[in-house]
């Protein structure tokens, strides 16, 4: 077993760490940049080592710091959370190189998993449902011209390293395929210096639902249940829940299964999760997969028990799974709210600067997983999520009336926050009736604004 970890991460996740780190006995270590001076969770952690200025590339992307400050303070593993460097095989090799463990997969298996046509080759042998499209980058227009009419226009031309929306063209008809895969093929070399690019299937209205694998090193991966995060804004999930409402047992079975073989067939040990889109048939197709805990992994410890981020913290040392998945199951029902420092009446114009006000609710089935206090100053340079708050319920209605009564509670000023969104959006009746598709968000805010 470890004895000191460093934790390569800030706000809720490096708590979260810190958290299960200390249940473990284990010592932590935080790198922090110039903006995080003051963050509260330093506090939490044994140590703590600057490493950098506020710009992400100057700090929490710099592994040569990271790297150095893991060497002089004797930390013997490094958890990446989520985000930074947490999908970087390079990372995680380098880490391998210099003898720390990276609390995470293999660099092989992340390479394997993290490449979207590698991916849907690995997953096509284990079953996993994907979208009908190419299996291997398009070289010639005439190849793509004939994959889009075999499974029908529209198409969506998708960069094999993509990341966070880029390199992905949506494509109607067949005279604007060519332009797009050139476009496609542009971006994806200046964004990750490969210019790989695939077809595939656009579902154009789909929820999206995902499953919560881990796997160790002895060879073994489980999953953990489905989780639904059809509530999205701009590609960013608001409200995640699980287990997704309205999914026939049998599919979701088989669907989990697939997810959890095909991280065992990659070898592959620590969290990770594979994103579908679901159609109104309950045909399930993947996305990708994320190989690394994700904001919403509270959900499923609320429903299963399993604290994915000890147990990824053990199966990095070594240790094989403390569950099997036999003894995996659900109990009640999850919903997650992310809560920004957002405006959402200013087009979710951020909200950086001191939170002079701040209550987080309580009581029963209640979780808030969040780094701010009273007087904490929120710096401009990072993502805005301030708390997650997760609640937990009998059944789904439940769920959502203790998430009311808990956003209700809840006060954060005098910036603002999703906090009225979130309200909003636990009245609307398709969010109820789970009569949504991953753009319901958008088209509700476009009818009706939200005010300031
Ligand atoms: P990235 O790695 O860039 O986030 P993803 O493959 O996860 O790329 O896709 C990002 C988003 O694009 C998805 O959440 C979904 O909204 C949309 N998308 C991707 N592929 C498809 C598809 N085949 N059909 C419909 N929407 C898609």
């Amino acid at each position: 077993m470890f004895s000191r970890i460093l934790i390569a991460n800030r706000g809720e996740i490096a708590l979260r760490i810190i958290r299960a780190a200390r249940e473990l006995g284990l010592e932590t270590v935080c790198v922090y940049s110039e903006a995080d001076r003051d963050g509260p969770w330093l506090e939490q952690a044994d140590h703590a080592v600057c490493i950098g200025s506020p710009a992400p590339l100057d700090s929490y992307l710099r592994i040569d710091r990271i790297i150095a400050a893991a060497e002089t303070t004797k930390a013997d593993a490094i958890h990446p959370g989520y985000g930074f460097l947490a999908e970087s095989a390079e990372f995680a090799a380098v880490c391998r190189d210099c003898h720390v463990e990276f609390i995470g997969p293999s660099p092989e298996a992340m390479a394997l998993l993290g490449d979207k046509i590698s991916c849907r080759r690995m997953a096509k042998q284990a079953g996993t449902p994907i979208f009908p499209g190419s299996e291997d980058a398009i070289e010639e227009e005439s190849e793509a011209i004939e994959i889009a009419h075999e499974i029908g226009f529209p198409v969506i031309v998708k960069a094999a390293a993509g990341g966070g929306g880029r390199g992905m063209r949506v494509v109607e008809a067949e005279e604007d395929l060519q332009s797009s895969i050139q476009s496609a093929q542009q971006e994806a070399v200046s964004a990750f210096g490969n210019g790989a690019v695939y077809i595939e299937k656009f579902l154009e209205k789909a929820r999206h639902v995902e499953v919560q694998c881990i796997g160790d090193k002895h060879g073994q991966a489980i999953h953990l249940y489905n989780r639904d995060c059809t509530s999205q804004r701009r590609h960013q999930k608001l409200i995640e829940e699980g287990p997704a409402p309205h999914v026939p047992d049998d599919i979701r079975d088989r669907v989990c299964e697939s997810a959890a073989a095909l991280i065992r067939n990659a070898n592959y040990a620590g969290a990770a999760t594979c994103e579908f889109l679901m159609d109104r048939n309950n045909d399930f197709y993947m996305l990708e997969v994320n190989t690394r805990v994700q904001v919403e992994h509270p959900v499923t410890e609320m429903i299963t028990g399993v604290d994915i981020v000890k147990e990824s913290i053990l199966v990095a040392a070594g240790e094989p799974l403390s569950i099997r998945q036999e003894d995996v199951s659900i109990t009640g029902h999850a919903i997650e709210c992310r809560i920004n420092a957002e405006d959402p009446g200013r087009d979710f114009m951020p909200q950086a600067g001191v939170v002079e006000t701040y209550r987080p609710p309580g009581g029963y089935g209640v979780r808030i997983d969040s780094h701010v206090i009273t007087g904490y100053r929120i710096p401009s340079n990072y993502d805005s999520m301030i708390a997650k708050l997760i609640v937990h319920g009998r059944d789904r209605n439940e769920a959502i009336a203790r998430m009311k009564s808990a956003l209700s509670e809840f006060k954060i000023g005098p910036g603002k926050t999703t906090i009225p969104l979130h309200l909003r959006l636990m009245d609307e009746p398709c969010f109820h009736a789970m009569d949504v598709d991953i753009h319901y968000v958008e088209r509700l805010l476009d009818s009706a604004p939200m005010e300031s």
